[in-house]
């Protein structure tokens, strides 16, 4: 066999071993660690939440803080100075095959009375399902999920977490979703889910990438307000003018995020030292900044750019900073855009969730005198909201999904299908 032939045949083989390695990853989170246990598992009821600091007041200082803060390049805090992490694949798939019944037990190590929260669906789905719908999940429920998330994923082990203080942060963010229609925690849930099944298949990222992924998911849209970065701009509201007018509301999230991390009680990073705080809260700020509509066609552009090998190995090319950027943003994004790509029953839910937000911001602009959004007004008709949800679907979801498919790591098959059944859905309708 030539050179050439022999390389080809062994990338051949380190693909289908990375393959494997994944399937036994995804098999042991519902298997090992999910199916043997009862699909209710203990988990600790939070009679003494931490209280958080005001929002409202806090949010200059905030920014203030923020300007200095994460994305400082001096020092070496930042996590593009060096992505090489201790831990990836390996380690991580240690940790979730350890897991059994008695990782279950840790959920009652506070002296708390212990609380049953069933899952229903965690049994026989969890994150091995690109399906999993949290829908009808009580907030206590996605608490527990998320926590949950963080254990399967070996992060509480390997960064030596304090575990009460998880549980503590996790309430605290979901907490703070407000009750809007569509941005509310059931959506924080959701996205951390399809982020926790993309990293499953992501093997060579490095645990600081999958921990500030995961939190990053869980705080993407913290204190939504319900109406998107236009309004912001055009009411000229004080979130607005903090953040220059610039992703007012995933600075705002980010933000938001920061603060409570801030809090020792909530500090999830504690246990990390400066540095490697620093490395995943950089993580944490690049993908929440990157959910912003704004920057999904130069995303997909730079995505199109690529090999579609270019992410089979990100640790190998750690060096490489606007790649690992480019991963983590293509990630949260696919997750954050994930709704509509559920089974057609689940995604015209989400649909009706996002219309009828959507429908809110529009009668508040009118309120205001401000020029009304075009797709925010006359969704009353059913043909109406279709035409707006096909449009959305069919030019902006599925050509996403379509550009990440490339990179088959990913196994995108079936949100491909699930959108085409949807587009089918709301093309029927407008
Ligand atoms: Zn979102």
């Amino acid at each position: 066999m030539s050179f050439k032939g022999k390389a080809s045949s062994l990338i051949s083989n380190m693909r289908e071993k990375k393959k494997e390695r994944a399937a036994n990853i995804a098999n042991s989170m519902s298997s090992n660690a999910v199916k043997e246990v009862s699909p209710e598992f203990d988990y600790v009821e939070k009679r003494d939440r931490v209280e958080v600091p005001n929002l409202a007041t806090a949010e200059e200082e905030t920014e203030s803080k923020f300007a200095d803060g994460p994305a400082e390049k001096n020092n070496q805090l930042s996590l593009w100075e060096n992505t090489k992490g201790p831990a990836c694949a390996g380690s991580r798939k240690d940790s979730v095959q350890g897991l059994s019944r008695n990782s279950l037990v840790m959920y009652q190590a506070r002296s708390h009375v212990a609380a049953s929260i069933e899952l229903p669906q965690i049994g026989s789905q969890g994150i091995s399902s690109w399906g999993f719908d949290v829908l009808d999940m009580s907030a206590e429920q996605c608490e527990a999920y998320v926590y949950h998330l963080f254990d399967q994923f070996g992060l509480i082990d390997e960064f030596e977490l304090d575990k009460n203080v998880v549980i503590d942060f996790v309430g605290a963010i979901l907490g703070k979703y407000r009750e809007v229609d569509y941005h509310d925690y059931l959506h924080a849930t959701q996205v951390v889910h399809q982020t926790g099944w993309l990293l499953l298949r992501t093997q060579s990222a490095n645990d600081y990438i999958v921990l500030g992924l995961l939190l990053a998911a869980l705080c993407h849209d913290v204190d939504h307000p319900g109406n998107n970065n236009g309004f912001e701009i055009q009411a000229d509201t004080e979130l607005a003018r903090i953040y220059a007018y610039d992703s007012v509301l995933e600075r705002h999230h980010c933000a938001t995020a920061l603060r409570v991390l801030h809090n020792d009680k909530l500090n999830v990073l504690k246990t990390l030292g400066r540095d490697d705080s620093f490395k995943v809260k950089s993580v944490l700020v690049h993908a929440i900044l990157s959910t912003d509509m704004n920057e999904h066609s130069v995303l997909m552009g730079r995505l199109e750019e690529l090999t579609p090998e270019v992410f089979d190995d990100i640790e190998e090319q750690s060096h490489n900073t606007q790649l690992t950027k480019c991963l983590i943003a293509a990630i949260i994004h696919t997750a954050d855009l994930s709704t509509n790509a559920m089974d057609l029953g689940v995604a015209k839910r989400w649909g009706n969730k996002c219309l009828e937000e959507f429908k809110c911001q529009g009668e508040k602009e009118k309120e205001k005198g401000l020029v009304v959004t075009s797709f925010m007004e006359n969704l009353v008709e059913d043909k109406d909201r279709c035409k707006i949800q096909f449009g959305f679907v069919k030019f902006v979801c599925k050509p996403w999904f379509l550009t990440m498919s490339k990179f088959e790591m990913f196994e995108l098959d079936e949100p491909l299908a699930n959108l085409n059944a949807v587009i089918g859905y709301y093309d029927e309708g407008q």
